[in-house]
């Protein structure tokens, strides 16, 4: 067992802080004109894991683990710390792949087939690990798949805190949504109460969803922007904003992050200089999860073929909705409806609602072309591609299937991986 979340404050204090001041000292070629965005953005991550750790060193707060099918408002309500487990493993697949490794086969040891989701292998390669922090609890509900379902009872066993599980419906619609608000109110509120020792407070849970309305704002703005052909910020930048919303809706310091983001977009498109280092010729929606180990593949795609990743449809937030703060049950339902729709938690219903989801946002970003991750262990994705394929031959879309793993870069390597998408290019695109 190693010491908990050390690896975490290892990758922050030795690689985030120092990166952080690059970008703001010298940024680096070709991307100057965004140094700014990328020491923001850093900066913000590396004080989401530092809160973290601070709630650990403090018997007055607590760590909130948390799976997809939630967002953190009612975590900041209660001055707890929030981690998204599922965006756990691309902190370290960005930073230290060793940790990576390390984390699957802990889990693969201890007995998890090697065909369950990366994703939850990490999650409970970190648990057997020790690496999870201390002074947590931990939240989840049944969404959004096979490998959570799989995962988390397991993770119930190893982990040594208090855990609440929450019942996420199949069905799409304002009924199961209430269902699932009903929850947060009958369940997680009280379970909140007991393990942080604070009384529910209505007034500071409107102030958070407040703030978490405004930065939705900007996220809406900042994706809007990104329609705007060429779009206004490099690819790897665009990845950003979701995943930042998720981890910190909220949080005052993510509200900064992406007005930054909304006004630099902004201000781009109305002076007429979205255009960035190289000639924008094709939009790629990438359906799913791209690899988040390769840092450098957008930037190659931007400058080899002039492809940029506009999209990738599980991280759009043309889905989520703000949140109504008339009341405790319309904020409730609004941070169910949000919890239920984001990024992973797609996954959780038909694949026709998918495709429908990934072919609007395909037209709205003016996209040409289409990558489809086929995720090993992902059984919604790899199940939907036939469907898929079926539609984009129809529409006449060209496509990409890949098939490889987003977290773990030695089933598929990245040399391999742009062998494929150079054919697609040179081929199907020239
Ligand atoms: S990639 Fe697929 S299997 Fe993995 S967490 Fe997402 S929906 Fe579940």
């Amino acid at each position: 067992m190693g010491e908990s979340f050390k690896r975490t404050m290892d990758v922050v204090d030795g690689i985030l802080r120092p990166m952080a001041q690059v970008w703001k000292q010298s940024p680096m070629p070709p991307y100057e004109d965004y140094g700014h965005l990328f020491t923001e953005l850093i900066d913000t991550n590396a004080e989401h894991f530092g809160d973290i750790a601070g709630a650990m060193a403090n018997k007055d707060r607590r760590v909130a683990l948390f799976e997809f099918g939630l967002v953190p408002q009612l975590f900041f309500a209660f001055d707890c710390a929030p981690l998204c487990l599922e965006f756990y493993p691309s902190f370290f697949t960005r930073t230290n792949m060793s940790v990576v490794y390390e984390f699957l086969d802990a889990a693969e040891e201890a007995g998890v087939p090697t065909d369950v989701c990366s994703t939850d292998r990490f999650i409970l390669g970190a648990a057997l690990s020790g690496e999870l922090p201390h002074n947590s609890f931990f939240v989840t509900s049944s969404a959004p798949c096979d490998g959570t379902r799989i995962a988390y009872p397991i993770l119930h066993r190893i982990l040594d805190c208090p855990i609440l599980f929450l019942d996420a419906p199949f069905r799409y619609d304002r009924e199961a949504v209430q269902y699932y608000a009903k929850q947060l109110r009958d369940d997680l509120i009280p379970f909140l109460e007991k393990n942080t020792g604070k009384k529910f407070d209505l007034d500071r849970f409107r102030q958070v969803v407040t703030e978490s309305n405004t930065a939705y704002e900007y996220l809406v703005d900042t994706h809007d922007a990104y329609t705007v052909m060429p779009a206004p910020h490099p690819g790897i930048l665009r990845m950003f904003p979701f995943s930042s919303f998720i981890m910190d809706a909220g949080h005052a310091r993510l509200t900064k992050t992406l007005r930054i983001l909304s006004e630099d977009a902004g201000r781009r498109v109305k002076e007429g200089r979205t255009q960035g280092p190289f000639k924008e010729k094709h939009r790629v929606l990438w359906v799913h999860v791209p690899p988040t180990y390769d840092m450098d593949l957008f930037a190659w795609m931007e400058e080899q073929f002039g492809a940029m990743v506009v999209s990738n449809s599980l991280s759009s937030t043309t889905i989520l909705e703000p949140v109504d703060t008339t009341s405790l049950d319309s904020m409730l339902e609004g941070v169910a409806w949000q919890g239920l729709d984001m990024t992973m938690s797609l996954m959780r219903f038909e694949t026709e609602k998918l495709i429908n989801f990934s072919l609007d946002a395909y037209a709205r970003y003016n996209c040409d072309c289409m990558f489809v991750t086929q995720h090993v262990g992902c059984k919604s994705i790899c199940g939907a591609s036939g469907m898929l394929a079926k539609i984009c031959r129809k529409k006449d879309i060209p496509v990409l299937f890949i098939e490889f793993d987003y977290n773990d870069d030695r089933v598929l390597p990245p040399q391999l991986m742009r062998n494929q998408i150079e054919e697609f290019f040179t081929t199907v695109m020239d």
